[in-house]
């Protein structure tokens, strides 16, 4: 990755020249040497990489998802061959002595570039967790990552923060750790309600007087939520840095609105959107400007679902990325099965003025659409649109939702624990009727108790909840 003073204020062509760059080297110096799938896979396909001259030309190549990455039941090591081999003796040339020193680098590769550092895993949200591989080259691009959306964020080091992140093996905690770390602020790196459990990290928010928090939405409603029960001020919380999950405005508004309740000295609440596989996040400057983007350490496509087609500029699509410069585990053209509402943008951000690609809208979960049995035929339901609608109410404290499997018909169950002090029986009629109306499939809404729906969506025990559960094949 190169200078962030040069990169955030490059144009939109240039920008685009030096992926092409970037691009052509890493499929000749990389991918189609030592990348075991792509190599193979250039080979099978008939495939010259030195076809490619550039992004325009990507679509020649075909996407790799997530099922091309998974193991399979009988071959655990699958996705190593998403891992660039570490260069051999023969390709290194000898090291440059004396004057040819300030010459122009020819070494060949260096080996400690490609050699494996650290594992983090995907969310396995949808499939079982794949395993990233991570190289010095990667955990320095991570920190440069992280430092670039800190300054996204205008975060400085006299922000103490509660990094409230699930601490596990994941680029979402580990990002985060490092911008900390890298930018010197005084941060409590809680390992989230998984490790450090509610009480103890509003404890630490409020004894430290941290203007800061790094949390995930759901997690973060039900703690504003309960600061008071446990006796807590939010007095000196200035701002609320959503992530891990995907955070629809909806949930921004929520918070933000939440933080004015308990009495929070501003209510600034931004996001960061975290690809696993792209080996970093991304952050926006405020709301709905887009998550900025690294245009030269990951290249974004947006691209329609099902065909794959390229979509054009802010037209909303699944977000594809490739590489540029990254070791250990790399991918070309990989549909990550989150669709951006509204697309790419590529003209510089109205609110901060950098320069850099920007996707757009709100992050939606491709496995969340769902086809289910309707009475005259098949009925679409996007499970994204309800997680919208539930934190978008004010008297929701916990919920999940069942989709069952019925006949004539399937059908949704939404089990919900109101606020404290909350009619409940008012909070079920009422949601009852507005999700009948919104979703064309029979909804039934049930009360449950506090313990019961956090054991389901397993708050303290995943590292986000899971509230949206397919139960129709079990
Ligand atoms: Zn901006």
């Amino acid at each position: 990755m190169q200078a962030w003073s040069k990169i955030s204020k490059m144009p939109a062509p240039a920008i685009r020249k030096m992926q092409n760059e970037q691009l052509t080297k890493m499929l000749s110096e990389d991918l189609a040497v030592r990348h075991p799938h792509y190599r193979e896979l250039f080979k099978e396909k008939n495939i010259n990489p030195a076809d490619i001259k550039g992004v325009e030309d990507l679509d020649k190549l075909p996407f790799t998802e997530k099922k091309d990455i998974v193991a399979p039941e009988d071959n655990p090591e699958h996705p190593k061959k998403f891992v660039l081999d570490v260069p051999g003796e023969d390709e290194l040339k000898p090291k440059k002595k004396g004057f040819s020193l300030f010459g122009k680098k020819d070494t060949g590769p260096d080996p400690s570039d490609y050699s494996f550092f650290t594992l983090y895993f995907t969310a396995g949200r949808t499939d079982k967790p794949v395993p990233i591989e991570y190289t010095h080259y990667d955990l320095n691009n991570l920190k440069e990552a992280g430092a670039r959306a800190f300054d996204i964020l205008d975060l400085s080091r006299d922000d103490t923060l509660i990094n409230a992140f699930t601490y596990a093996p994941n680029v979402y905690f580990w990002q985060m750790f490092y911008s900390t770390i890298g930018i010197g602020s005084t941060a409590l790196q809680t390992g989230g309600g998984k490790v450090l459990g509610m009480e103890k990290i509003l404890k630490a928010m409020d004894s430290m007087e941290a203007p800061a928090m790094a949390i995930a939405p759901g997690y973060c409603r039900f703690a504003l939520h309960t600061l008071e029960h446990f006796g807590f001020s939010a007095e000196n919380l200035e701002r609320i840095i959503l992530g891990i999950d995907y955070t629809p405005m909806e949930a921004v508004d929520r918070i933000s609105k939440l933080m004015e309740a308990v009495g929070a000295k501003e209510n600034r609440v931004q996001r960061i959107y975290f690809i696993s596989e792209a080996k970093s996040g991304w952050a926006e400057c405020a709301p709905g400007f887009g998550y900025h983007t690294n245009p030269d350490h990951v290249l974004i496509e947006i691209v329609d679902p099902d065909s794959g087609e390229v979509k054009g500029e802010g037209e909303p699509g699944e977000v594809v990325i490739t590489h540029l410069d990254a070791k250990g585990t790399t991918f070309l053209r990989y549909k990550t099965g989150d669709i951006a509402t509204g697309g790419l943008a590529t003209e510089p951000c109205p609110n901060c003025k950098r320069t850099v690609p920007r996707i757009m809208g709100d992050i939606e979960r491709k496995s969340l659409y769902f086809d289910l049995k309707g009475k005259d035929g098949t009925v679409s339901f996007n499970a994204n649109e309800l997680r919208k609608v539930m934190f978008a109410r004010e008297d929701v404290l916990l919920w999940y939702a069942e989709i069952n499997s019925g006949d004539p018909e399937d059908t949704l169950k939404v089990v919900v624990k109101g606020v404290s002090g909350t009619d409940e029986q008012a909070l079920q009629k009422d949601l009852q009727e507005k999700l009948h109306d919104q979703f064309s499939i029979p909804v039934a809404v049930e009360l449950s108790s506090l313990d019961a729906v956090a054991n389901t969506i397993g708050m303290e025990k995943f590292i986000t909840e899971q509230t949206i559960l397919d139960k129709r094949n079990s």
